[in-house]
């Protein structure tokens, strides 16, 4: 099969891989119809993360070709999404919600989801079916539940928004715009997008954005203030995992608030003092989006929500490196590749 290899930072290759197979009982394999280029794939591809010769990809909808035998819920010809965890979705830290923590927890990253073919393991916990085949329109929403649908969402439930609330999102990338139509979808009373990209401030509106502040750092911070008469947003979500942006998001909300951080954290340190009195909840971590794929697939199904939007470049999977370059020259918001 053909599938993405990184070689180095910035070096990506569509290569011959080999097909893969049933290893684990628990295990399927899936014909890969669609799959996409994450924003946490450029920390290897810009030199942040090491990286070697590994096969990429973590994001994944497709039909079923094979189970192994104690494989029960998923069946040959499903059309199914996973998450970027595989899950048992069945011990202690599962059933509470946190299957991207899951004890027997598989990272997709290291399977690579950008290919024709991949092995999914602990099938019965970590794919969930559509209701029938998708129409073809669907399958980009259906990817984005994969992950920045899910990953959104689960920074708007764990910054605990709601009716009433006011919510500020700092990063405007494919997670940032989702989570913005999470608090739109969740009740929010007002949504910031923190956004200095005019097409994205478009989305952002697009997806329930009430108001843009283009400002960053500190002065992004006097301006959420200003917006909530001095006192900061009940809500944070922070979808870019620098220390500027954890640091805004802490400092963007108010004493009792809830921040809701899934940017994957890179050097960030939080300062003990500056915490302690401020007053708020941090939660968050990778998002368990298979707590939120059966919602998520229903709105989708149903066509109550299209965070398909967010894909604004689509390549076939050999042309997967333009894909890479496009996404890390901000050409691209979030590449969709076909299989
Ligand atoms: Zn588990």
């Amino acid at each position: 099969m053909r599938g993405v290899i990184m070689d180095a930072p910035g070096e990506i290759r569509v290569d011959d891989r080999d097909d893969p197979t049933i290893l684990e009982p628990t295990d399927a394999i899936i014909k890969i119809a669609a799959t996409c280029v994450c924003g946490s794939d450029l920390w290897p591809y810009r030199g942040i993360e090491d990286v070697d010769h590994a096969p990429m990809g973590h994001e994944y909808v497709g039909t079923v070709t094979a189970i192994g035998d104690a494989v029960k819920t998923v069946k040959v010809g499903d059309f199914v999404v996973g998450s970027f965890f595989a899950s048992d979705n069945t011990c202690e830290i599962c059933r509470a919600g946190y299957q991207s923590r899951c004890v027997h927890a598989v990272p997709m990253g290291a399977i690579g989801t950008q290919a024709e073919y991949a092995r999914v393991p602990l099938a019965d916990g970590t794919l969930v079916a559509t209701p029938g085949r998708p129409d073809a329109d669907l399958i980009p929403s259906l990817l984005a539940a994969s992950d920045v649908l899910g990953t959104g969402w689960f920074a708007a439930v764990a910054a605990e928004v709601g009716p009433g609330k006011t919510v500020a999102v700092v990063g405007d990338g494919a997670v940032g715009l989702l989570a913005v139509l999470a608090a739109e979808r969740l009740g929010a009373e007002r949504i910031i997008a923190m956004s200095r990209h005019a097409d994205r401030q478009a989305l952002a509106r697009d997806f329930g954005a009430t108001d843009i502040v283009e400002e960053r750092g500190d002065e992004g911070v006097a301006k959420i203030k200003e917006l909530t008469s001095g006192l900061g947003a009940h809500s944070v979500i922070e979808a870019v995992g620098t220390q500027e942006s954890m640091m805004q998001a802490i400092r963007s909300t108010r004493p009792g608030g809830h921040v809701g951080y899934v940017g994957v954290s890179h050097d960030v340190e939080l300062p003990g003092i500056e915490l302690f009195f401020s007053g708020i909840h941090l939660h968050g971590g990778p998002a368990p989006v298979r707590r939120f794929l059966p919602e998520l697939i229903d709105l989708i199904w149903r066509r109550e929500i299209n965070p398909g939007k967010v894909f604004d470049l689509t390549l076939p999977l050999d042309e997967a490196a333009e894909g890479y370059r496009a996404m890390d020259q901000r050409r691209a918001t979030k590449v969709l590749l076909t299989v």
